[in-house]
């Protein structure tokens, strides 16, 4: 166990439109890669050790088979994170993410603040990783935040982004970039539409 990162914190204002406290932590997995075809943070086992060290977790030994499940769990929460947005989620998907989750230990930790819940001490390297997930999601879920992790309804884009909006009803990691694009294509499919009407 360290101190030296934030994960384990309760939520706190991060910057706009990133995720509070250790939520940021899911939000950071879930964008590892940008999609469709941009970088993969997580696309070698050099990559993910990388990307994984920096996040203080020891990822020491990680072989091609765990990084793959990593993936793997990384668009589980994708799918799962889509439902915030409104999108049903597979049944298979929830039982995946509950499956990989269940098996690591957490701990109780009990601070001035109150209490949270972080990896066992005797987990090692990935189940650490997996540990915190579990305890961001908790931990997300209890203070009412985890609603607010979403992911962008472009089909393209599929980012994950905070909603601080008042009404909680943001749809599009940003507007500019793919809420107008959606609008337009979606103007374009009308007049499409309305022209092949007009012409039957
Ligand atoms: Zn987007």
């Amino acid at each position: 166990m360290s101190g030296e990162h934030s994960w384990d914190a309760p939520p706190s204002e991060g910057e706009p439109g990133e995720a509070p406290g250790s939520l940021r932590f899911i939000e950071e997995f879930v964008n590892s890669v940008e999609l469709p075809d941009g970088e993969d943070h997580l696309g070698t086992v050099e990559d993910a050790v990388r990307w994984l060290t920096a996040r203080h977790i020891d990822a020491e030994g990680l072989d091609e088979t765990a990084r793959a499940g990593l993936v793997d769990l990384r668009e589980a929460f994708r799918d799962l994170l889509a439902a915030n947005a409104g999108h049903p989620v597979p049944q298979e998907t929830i039982n995946m993410v509950m499956h990989r989750l269940n098996d690591i230990r957490l701990a109780v930790v009990i601070t001035e603040q109150g209490a949270h819940a972080h990896p066992a001490p005797d987990e090692k390297g990935e189940n650490v990783f997996l540990g915190t997930l579990a305890a961001a999601m908790i931990t997300a879920s209890v203070y009412g935040t985890w609603q607010r992790l979403k992911i962008c309804r472009n089909d393209e884009c599929r980012w994950a982004f905070y909603d601080r909006s008042k009404n909680g009803g943001r749809v599009w990691c940003s507007m500019q970039s793919c809420g107008c694009q959606s609008k337009s294509r979606a103007y374009r499919e009308r007049k499409r539409t309305a022209s092949v009407d007009a012409a039957g």
